[in-house]
């Protein structure tokens, strides 16, 4: 199964590639978590997207798609994948159209789940992620079961530093003019799904099963 989540920043795609990868076993990859691992560990690209990343600005394609074919050295990948976050623009969807048609891949479905910037900054501002393992909660929505420590390994929890007010305004208004279009490219492809992701994280994934379901695959 190839899959493409799509939509605004915050609108609950990370939650939901996860909650997929625990269920079908396939890897999720995510270009935001990439490199935010890669300037934890002080290595040069992480250092350079880190400056785009805090301004909530898009990484320079070049970048993007580098540490996208990259990821595609590990081999899980190659049966299958939920991407999240990528592509995040037209000239990325092409360019990630003619890498997966090289080795006669195809996108099974691009799943794009959205609701009102309203909404999105509300789930933006509330989030909090563990440093450590990378798990993402919500202060009313996705509570941990100790107050702002991680469930999994009681690390505290931060606020990413693209979550704070200035930095949300600047992402959305990205989305809307880059990402947007990207919706576009694979409706006339034949392969977007429209998920209301407005509902609590059941609903959102009560949705995507759905689609999945009707897959052949
Ligand atoms: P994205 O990957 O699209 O940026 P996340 O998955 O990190 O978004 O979710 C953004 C925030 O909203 C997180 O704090 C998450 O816990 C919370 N969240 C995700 N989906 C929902 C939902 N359907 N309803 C309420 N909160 C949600
Ligand atoms: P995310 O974790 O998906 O919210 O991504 C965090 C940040 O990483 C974004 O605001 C961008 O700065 C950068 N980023 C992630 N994916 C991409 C992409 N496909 N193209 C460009 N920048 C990206
Ligand atoms: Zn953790």
């Amino acid at each position: 199964m190839r899959i493409i989540i799509m939509g605004p920043p915050g609108v609950g795609k990370g939650t939901e590639a996860s909650m997929l990868e625990a269920q079908f076993n396939i890897p999720h990859v995510s270009t935001g978590d990439i490199f935010r691992a890669l300037f934890r560990t002080d290595d040069p690209i992480g250092i350079e997207a880190r400056e785009y990343i805090d301004k909530g600005l898009l990484v320079p394609d070049e970048l993007t798609n580098r540490i996208v074919e990259t990821r595609f050295r590990t081999e899980d990948v190659h049966h299958g994948f939920i991407f999240d976050g990528y592509p995040r623009n037209v000239a990325q969807a092409e360019a990630f159209t003619k890498f997966l048609n090289e080795r006669n891949w195809k996108v099974d479905t691009v799943i794009n789940v959205d609701t009102k910037d309203e909404t999105i900054i509300e789930r933006l501002s509330g989030r909090r992620v563990c440093p450590k393992c990378g798990a993402t909660y919500h202060i009313v929505s996705n509570k941990p079961r100790i107050e702002n420590i991680c469930d999994n390994d009681q690390t505290e929890l931060i606020q990413r530093k693209d979550d704070k007010p200035e930095t949300i305004k600047n992402r959305l208004e990205i989305y809307h003019r880059e990402t947007k279009p990207v919706i576009e490219y694979y409706r006339k492809a034949g392969l977007l799904v429209n998920v209301d992701g407005s509902g609590d994280i059941e609903n959102t994934h009560r949705q995507v099963l759905k689609i999945i379901g009707d897959l052949k695959w």
